[in-house]
């Protein structure tokens, strides 16, 4: 007589049918931050704001005097970094945002990172993820992708505003400026660069404020999970 065989999980176990990952990505201060953020509250998961990883290797290089373009440094650094260590305020700092970008184009670092965020995504009941790569490299089965953009003009005034109320006054120009560079660096790296996943959803936030982005976000959400 053969022993009895356990069921063979699919998605329509409920515990798997159940778990929902959202994967939101896009480029910078496309107001994917705010969106995840409203998204995991409004569905009771956890958030994590991958771009804070990058930004927390980049602080922790510039605090030990090491330059951001050493891969050997930035790899053991991201390799073993404690993420309850840092400031949030500086974390979300202009200058940070930059460094992060500049130590993210590094493979090493990238690789260093992947445990840390696939970790958070299988965890409990599902998870809400932003980043840049998360749909396409990250989290490739996540339930749902968004992929949040704006015009850079837009973008730059949203940060503009959203630096200026932190205290920090930079010329708007200054803003567009390091919008672009920013968008350059992350879509023209070789590893995991900015791009939307084939199953992805656009959602351009150019012409929404933030309650008709996230009903937006909502929507596609609620489509995907009803498909
Ligand atoms: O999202 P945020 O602006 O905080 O990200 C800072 C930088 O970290 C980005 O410009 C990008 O270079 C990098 N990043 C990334 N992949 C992610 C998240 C952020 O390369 N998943």
């Amino acid at each position: 007589m053969t022993a009895p065989q356990a069921p063979v999980p699919t998605a329509q176990t409920p515990a798997l049918a159940r778990r929902l990952v959202i994967a939101v990505d896009g480029p910078a201060a496309s107001g994917k931050g705010t969106l995840a953020r409203r998204l995991a509250r409004h569905y009771g998961l956890p958030h994590l704001d991958t771009g804070l990883l990058y930004r927390m290797v980049a602080l922790a290089m510039l605090d030990a005097g090491l330059r951001l373009d050493d891969a050997e440094a930035a790899a053991a650094t991201a390799a073993g970094f404690d993420q309850g260590a840092f400031e949030e305020a500086r974390l979300r700092g202009r200058a940070i945002g930059e460094a992060a970008s500049v130590v993210a184009a590094i493979p090493e670092v990238r690789q260093a990172l992947i445990a840390r965020q696939r970790d958070f995504a299988a965890a409990g009941p599902g998870a809400v993820l932003d980043g840049r790569d998360i749909g396409t490299v990250i989290c490739p089965q996540a339930t749902v992708k968004l992929f949040v953009t704006a015009s850079p003009e837009i973008r730059a005034e949203r940060r503009h505003r959203e630096l200026a109320g932190r205290g920090e006054t930079t010329p708007y120009a200054a803003i567009l400026d390091d919008i672009r560079r920013r968008d350059a660096r992350d879509s023209g790296r070789g590893t995991a660069p900015l791009r939307m996943a084939d199953d992805a959803v656009l959602l351009d936030t150019s012409a929404l404020g933030i309650e008709e982005a996230f009903a937006a976000a909502r929507a596609i959400v609620e489509g995907r999970r009803a498909a």
